[in-house]
């Protein structure tokens, strides 16, 4: 795999560079420039698809007769670098990289043809229905019922950790539809209206003190049969391959958007009268994170490489995920060790979109301590960094994963005596 870029890509870097400084707002940059989270707000959001979708840019990694761009790998890499260094707001994951590339592969015709229109033009907003209170690690384990009746289902239970359900009209749900045999075998997966009665959402705040989560309970909720994807009790296999897309994501271009951040505060930043950026402990760190975001770009090109030929990412997107996730946290604890006392201002109000006073410290710090406290969750959302490793040993180095030890199996496996040495 060539991964120098040809004349042909500078051209088209200089055509997505022109088609941002004209499609981006100030309000839109604003938005993407205050983005803390993995979540953009859902107005800046939805404003920016629309633009990209006139545009037919909502969805590059799509295949074209599905309305993707037809782009090379190289093409979308970059477009997906110039965006993160426009400060474009982010797109909203659910809808566009988990749902869409699942429908392209297990939907049918018709739920293609109905669904991924109002998935481009962001007619529909979706969340994810997969974990419940017990079930998240042990997804399999989960116990929302769907029952057959007539022409519909109906669903009872509930779903937690459902980011932006307070946003979306439709959600993709995991429900069990038998109990007998294996766990993984009475699984379905199903397409339910959130406007349909019997749906209540409760508001989950987070550490930074923001409302992206939400627990849903499902009262004899009617869903119609036809928003089955795939066989009754077979939607497992559709879950893993969702759960692909949703652990693959261009990562590194966030990760590099936070290490030029850094790089630029430490600029502006005095250590013992010398400039931060000079000092040779903060040069080591900046240059190590760097280089493992290189390590993960490269990775990600594989990836790619493997959506180009119609192929799902794999289980490689694990290993990414882990990594992005690790390293984004290491970079976000540099970040708010060169911020030093102004990470500590709690100042929600200066990230608020139009906030027109100075806020308290540089401006290029405002959103390290918020990022920080968010990016908590990246070793936990889509699955746990060691559930990723335990994913990683079993499907790409074929060992047995009751053999790993990670540090939680280290920690229970261990005798307390030993533990209580060891932790000295
Ligand atoms: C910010 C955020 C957003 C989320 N959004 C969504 C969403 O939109 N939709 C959705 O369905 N879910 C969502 N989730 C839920 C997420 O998928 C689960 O939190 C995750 O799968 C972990 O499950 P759990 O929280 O039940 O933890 P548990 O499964 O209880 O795990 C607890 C700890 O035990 C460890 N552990 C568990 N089993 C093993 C094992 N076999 N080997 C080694 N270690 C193990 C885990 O690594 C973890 O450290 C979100 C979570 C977060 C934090």
């Amino acid at each position: 795999m060539d991964m120098r870029p040809s004349r042909e890509d500078h051209a088209f870097r200089a055509m997505v560079r022109g088609f941002l400084a004209e499609a981006l707002t100030p309000d839109l940059r604003e938005a993407g420039r205050k983005r803390t989270s993995l979540w953009q707000d859902i107005d800046s959001a939805m404003a920016w698809q629309r633009i990209l979708h006139a545009r037919g840019w909502a969805a590059p990694d799509w295949p074209e007769a599905h309305g993707g761009t037809g782009w090379s790998l190289g093409q979308r890499y970059i477009f997906a670098q110039e965006c993160a260094r426009a400060e474009a707001p982010a797109l909203i994951p659910m809808s566009l990289r988990m749902c869409g590339p699942m429908l392209i592969g297990y939907g049918t015709d018709a739920q293609k043809a109905h669904w991924l229109p109002r998935i481009l033009s962001g007619a529909d907003i979706w969340c994810q229905g997969y974990s419940e209170p017990g079930s998240g690690s042990d997804l399999a384990s989960l116990q929302t019922r769907a029952v057959a009746a007539g022409d519909d289902y109906v669903v009872n239970g509930t779903k937690i950790w459902t980011s932006y359900a307070q946003h979306a009209n439709m959600m993709f749900a995991l429900v069990r539809t038998a109990t007998e045999g294996k766990k993984q075998e009475g699984i379905s997966f199903l397409l339910i209206d959130m406007t349909s009665p019997g749906i209540t959402v409760k508001p989950i705040v987070n550490i930074a003190g923001v409302h992206e989560l939400n627990q849903v309970f499902f009262d004899d909720v009617r869903v119609p049969r036809e928003n089955r994807v795939g066989e009754e009790n077979d939607g497992w296999s559709v879950a893993k391959y969702l759960l692909e897309f949703e652990r693959f994501s261009m990562g590194s271009v966030d990760l590099r958007r936070t290490l030029t951040k850094i790089e630029a505060l430490a600029e502006t930043t005095r250590s013992d009268g010398r400039r931060l950026a000079n000092d040779a402990g903060f040069r080591r760190q900046i240059s190590e994170l760097s280089i493992a975001t290189t390590a993960i770009e490269v990775s990600e090109q594989r990836v790619l490489a493997n959506l180009g030929a119609g192929k799902p990412p794999g289980a490689v997107s694990s290993l990414l995920n882990a990594q992005n996730a690790e390293t984004m946290q290491q970079a976000d604890m540099l970040g708010v060790e060169v911020a030093a006392y102004y990470a500590a201002a709690l100042q929600p109000g200066a990230l608020e979109l139009g906030y027109n006073a100075s806020p308290i410290g540089p401006e290029l710090g405002l959103t390290l301590m918020p990022t920080y406290l968010s990016n908590r969750m990246k070793t936990i959302a889509g699955g746990s960094s060691e559930i990723q490793r335990n994913i990683v040993a079993k499907a790409i180095l074929g060992v047995n994963q009751h053999l790993i030890l990670t540090p939680y199996r280290r920690a229970k496996l261990t005798p307390p005596l030993l533990r209580r040495r060891l932790s000295r």
